[in-house]
């Protein structure tokens, strides 16, 4: 885990990297706000803990800035000011969460894993359905302990099945989530994969997972 820090009170800054790095996170620092946005556009970071009074570029620009280039890295902001107009502007410019200075480590620290579970779960790399579990790392699939061989298209859909669980898919949706183009409605491209997808996943097993909502598209369920 890998924690940007911008802060450009010195000795806050260090106290919040030697805090961190007890924990045994990894943490860099910045004292400036042009460096600090130039860090965190890298997109190499868990977390970023950004000061709102800074030199060079505020903490709100920065944030704002960070979203609309589609960075989605949590933010904890620190703001000196008690003034709720100073939270909502935060908020307001995509970060996450915000801290009131002064405050004690633990708090921060509370505040840095929450970030950090939260971001973890929207990158989850473990799909599961009944017996069925797919690493979206790896690509790999398998069903009853047993391999399941796929295709780039054919993993593409299963993944997009699997994180939409219990949820009904057209087939717009699907067309243009894993093919990113508009539907031709007289193709029926997506039938063919999904009766391929549904021989290597379902032959076989008597739960079946894939099913046809008659008239709307598919989803994928446990039972
Ligand atoms: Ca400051």
């Amino acid at each position: 885990m890998r924690i940007l820090v911008v802060e450009d009170e010195k000795k806050v800054a260090r106290f919040i990297q030697q805090g961190l790095e007890e924990e045994h996170y990894t943490v860099d620092a910045s004292h400036d706000g042009i460096e600090g946005l130039t860090m965190a556009e890298t997109g190499s970071y868990d977390v970023i803990i950004l000061d709102v009074m800074l030199p060079g570029k505020d903490g709100f620009e920065i944030t704002r800035e960070l979203r609309s280039e589609r960075i989605t890295t949590p933010i904890l902001m620190l703001t000196a000011k008690i003034a709720t107009e100073d939270k909502v502007a935060g908020l307001d410019s995509g970060a996450d969460d915000y801290l009131t200075k002064p405050f004690a480590f633990a708090e921060l620290l509370a505040r840095v894993r929450s970030l950090l579970r939260r971001g973890t779960q929207e990158k989850t790399t473990h799909l599961t359905a009944a017996d069925l579990e797919l690493d979206t790392v790896t690509h790999r699939a398998h069903r009853g302990g047993k391999a399941i061989e796929l295709t780039a298209k054919e993993y593409a859909l299963l993944e997009f099945l699997l994180r939409n669980k219990d949820r009904v898919l057209s087939r717009t949706i699907i067309a243009e989530h894993i093919w990113d183009y508009h539907f031709d409605t007289g193709t029926n491209l997506i039938d063919v994969y999904i009766n391929h997808l549904r021989n290597k996943v379902d032959t076989g097993f008597e739960l079946k997972l894939i099913h046809t909502v008659r008239g709307v598209g598919y989803v994928l369920k446990e039972g």
